[in-house]
C-alpha cells in the first residue's frame, strides 16, 4: 500500500500529557506507516482534517529548533503517543533525532514507545539522556498474526533491538500490549522478553475505536472459535476473562518471583534487578487514577 508523505510546519512540539508515563508528548509526525489495525491514535483523522485511511498517509512535523530546554528538566517527556517516531520515514526525514538533538543535555527524561530496531541508529544520543527508556510493543510471537496486524518490523527484530539497548544500559520496557484474548500468550513473551528488559507493562485489546469491526470481523473469519469470547467481551462488557488472566500472570509472577503490580506508581528498581510486570487492563480508569495522583504530588 502507498503512502502518501508530506511536510507540515508545526509551533508546538511538545504537548502536556496527562499519560501515567509522561509529563508531555512530542509526536514528529502526524500518521503512521505501521497502519496497525488496532490502533487507536486513528482517531487523529478528526482533528487534522485527513479522509485517507489511517496508515497511508504521513505528515512530516517541521519546527524551529526547541530553546531553552532546560525548562523541560525533571520533566518525562514521551515520544510516541499517537505516532511510532521509528517508522520507516524516520530514516529519511530524521525528526525524531531532531527532537532528541534538541533536547539533549536538557535533563529531560525521555521515553520512547516503537515497534521498530530503526531506534538503533540513536543509540549514541540517547545514551546523554541520564534516563532513557524504550519500549516495543510486542503481542504475539506469531509473526503471520503481527503480518495480519502491522507493517512494522518483525517480532523478532523488536526483541534484538530490545536486547542491544538492554545490553548497553539502556533501560527496556517490553510493551505486551494489546493482548488479543484467546491469542496472546503472555506468559511465553515475558519468557522471551524477561532477561533483556527493566519493565513488562500488560494492556488489554480495547475496542472502543472506529477498528472494532475490523478486528471482530477478523476474528471471524480467522479465528470463529474465539468469536463468541470477543463478543462476551466487546458488545456485553464481561470483564471476566481479564480477571481469569490477571490471576494467571499474578500465579506465573509468584512461581518465578517475579513483582506483579496493578498500581503505575513505584515501579523502577535497580537496572539489574528482574523486570517488574505492570497490569494495566482497565486502562481508562488507571488513567484517570494516575492523573489524580500526578495532580496531588
Ligand atoms: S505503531 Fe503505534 S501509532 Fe503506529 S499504527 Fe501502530 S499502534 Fe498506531
Amino acid at each position: 500500500m502507498s503512502v502518501i508523505i508530506r511536510e507540515i510546519q508545526t509551533k508546538n512540539i511538545l504537548t502536556k500529557s496527562d499519560l501515567p508515563v509522561g509529563d508531555r508528548s512530542l509526536n514528529p509526525y502526524v500518521g503512521c506507516e505501521h497502519a496497525c489495525k488496532y490502533c487507536y491514535a486513528c482517531f487523529m483523522n478528526r482533528f487534522t482534517g485527513h479522509t485517507e485511511p489511517w496508515g497511508t498517509y504521513v505528515d512530516v512535523k517541521m519546527w524551529k529548533p526547541l530553546l531553552h530546554t532546560e525548562r523541560y528538566a525533571g520533566e518525562e517527556i514521551f515520544l510516541g503517543s499517537v505516532t511510532d517516531p521509528y517508522q520507516p520515514c524516520e530514516e529519511r526525514y530524521r525528526r525524531t533525532r531532531a527532537a532528541l538533538e534538541e533536547l539533549a543535555g536538557s535533563g529531560a527524561k525521555i521515553s520512547i514507545a516503537t515497534k521498530s530496531d530503526l531506534v538503533m541508529r540513536d543509540m549514541d544520543i540517547l545514551k546523554r539522556f541520564s534516563d532513557a527508556r524504550v519500549s516495543w510493543s510486542i503481542n504475539t510471537l506469531d509473526e503471520d498474526l503481527k503480518n495480519d496486524m502491522d507493517n512494522a518490523v518483525s517480532i523478532e527484530r523488536r526483541f534484538a533491538a530490545m536486547k542491544a539497548f538492554h545490553d548497553a544500559g539502556i533501560r527496556t520496557t517490553c510493551f505486551i500490549s494489546p493482548i488479543f484474548p484467546g491469542l496472546t500468550d503472555v506468559e511465553r513473551i515475558i519468557e522471551r522478553a524477561r532477561d533483556k528488559c527493566n519493565l513488562i507493562w500488560l494492556e488489554d485489546l480495547n475496542l472502543r475505536g472506529a477498528f472494532k469491526p475490523v478486528i471482530m470481523r477478523y476474528i471471524a473469519e480467522k479465528h470463529p472459535e474465539l468469536l463468541p469470547l470477543y463478543r462476551d467481551i466487546y458488545d456485553r462488557k464481561i470483564r471476566a476473562y481479564w480477571q481469569w488472566l490477571d490471576g494467571e500472570i499474578g500465579a506465573y509472577a509468584e512461581r518465578e518471583g517475579l513483582e506483579y503490580m496493578t498500581a503505575v506508581d513505584n515501579i523502577e528498581r535497580p537496572f539489574d534487578a528482574p523486570p517488574v510486570i505492570v497490569n494495566f487492563f482497565y486502562h481508562g480508569e488507571i488513567k484517570k487514577s494516575a492523573k489524580k495522583r500526578k495532580n496531588l504530588a
